[in-house]
């Protein structure tokens, strides 16, 4: 085994009470995204960069999103990029949780609290590598840059992509998100996300003439939507050397979910009808209503695959008045996993946990893709237990937490050439 690294993990283990502080004072400090404060946090990160001489410069697309942006060595190597979320989704109903959402607190070797898989204690292990770095003299061959995001629960508009958009990362050798994953995977493609907005209109007229007179808009929707379930088949398409990734992926989703057929997420289109409105009163035939729809779509298909064949079944219904539009959507994205970051992760993280460690693709979507899109290989390895996640109880292994900081200054041993200087 490398020196260096034996070094780092070494110094990670005598350090581990800092971590888990640092990762605990996250998790206490709420950031619910709807909702919350986000200042906060950002303010509690920058002290403790502050604190640790740690250089950082914050900018912001709007007001209350701040970025925290930090930039570390310089540029005689490769360009590492990190990126993490400081905001959670809401704890829901306080009384369905068995402790405080908030606690931070570590019971039976497991940190409690909203966002202690999704991922406060990724981004505190991030940021925990950097002052490793910083406080033990290392010196690399390369530069480390760190985007912390202020609203990635909400869909990111003024965080990772408002930086896609504003030029705040072009080019990068490879990057690391520190989102939930599994100990034993990392997540290198994830499928596409549509989201249509599908409004149906009517003509109004006295209910009690309904059937005959007017055009009822629920009843247009109450006709197309359950055939939305066709889009189910379309399938992923592979090359050859992605199918040992996609059988991983379908064994972690089906070990995840515990439902019989649940991998079929991973390589067939999914739709899920979120909200549904329409209608005025009880007695009028209703001339307005409108449904959004969730629509994710497998690796090897295109968005417009998808619309083409969802325009097909409005043509085949003979709706009219029927109209639609995309508000969020990204193409399904993924890294090779033979390019040196993904193999790096793997070797490193089997070496830490001494157990198998395999590329996996994501069921969801996340920022990953806005670096993708720009050629940037990019993989996303964080501490997780799945189970709590967006849910109530949400928790995280303690040597999940410890073991991911070494995985990451493994990684940029491995890229950056980290050196001790004695
Ligand atoms: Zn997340």
């Amino acid at each position: 085994m490398n020196d260096i690294k034996e070094k780092l993990w070494s110094i990670v283990d005598k350090d581990q009470e800092k971590l888990l502080s640092l990762c605990s004072d996250l998790i206490k400090t709420p950031s619910e995204n709807p909702g919350g404060n986000i200042e906060i946090i950002i303010s509690l990160i920058c002290r403790y960069f502050d604190e640790s001489n740690i250089d950082y410069k914050i900018v912001r697309g709007k007001e209350d999103c701040p970025n925290i942006i930090v930039e570390m060595g310089n540029d005689n190597g490769k360009t590492i990029l990190l990126n993490g979320h400081c905001d959670v989704v809401p704890v829901g109903d306080y009384k369905k949780w068995n402790f405080h959402p908030f606690s931070g607190e570590i019971a039976d070797g497991k940190m409690l609290g909203r966002g202690t898989s999704d991922m406060k204690t990724g981004l505190g292990g991030l940021i925990f590598a950097l002052k490793t770095i910083k406080d033990n003299n290392i010196k690399m061959k390369g530069k480390i840059i760190f985007h912390i995001v202020p609203d990635e629960e909400t869909g990111g508009d003024f965080g990772t992509k408002w930086l896609y958009n504003n030029g705040y990362f072009e080019k990068g050798d490879a990057c690391i998100i520190a989102e939930p994953t599994s100990y034993n995977n990392c997540e290198v493609g994830q499928k596409g996300s549509l989201w249509l907005d599908i409004k149906s209109y009517g003509v109004p007229a006295h209910g009690s003439v309904g059937n005959y007179v007017g055009e009822n808009a629920i009843n247009k929707l109450i006709k197309l939507l359950p055939c939305l379930e066709e889009l189910r088949v379309i399938e992923g398409k592979y090359e050859e050397k992605q199918l040992p990734i996609l059988k991983n992926s379908k064994d972690i989703v089906k070990e995840a979910q515990k439902v019989p057929g649940v991998e079929n997420v991973i390589d067939h289109v999914t739709v899920n009808v979120g909200t549904i409105k329409g209608g005025t009163k009880t007695n009028m035939v209703p001339d307005f209503c409108e449904a959004a729809v969730d629509l994710r779509v497998p690796i090897g298909v295109t968005l417009k695959e998808v619309l083409d064949k969802f325009d097909g079944i409005i043509k085949r219904l003979g709706l009219s008045g029927i109209e639609y539009d995309y508000t969020w959507n990204s193409e399904a994205n993924f890294t090779d996993a033979d390019t040196e970051l993904v193999k790096s992760v793997v070797a490193n993280a089997e070496a830490v946990w001494k157990k198998k460690v395999v590329p996996a693709y994501q069921w969801a979507s996340s920022d990953a893709r806005y670096y993708r899109l720009k050629g940037i290989p990019t993989i996303q390895y964080g501490p997780a237990n799945t189970e709590g996640i967006h849910s109530y109880n949400e928790n995280v292994d303690v040597e999940d937490i410890i073991n991911s900081v070494k995985v990451y200054l493994g990684i940029m041993v491995d890229l950056l050439q980290l050196n001790i200087e004695e």
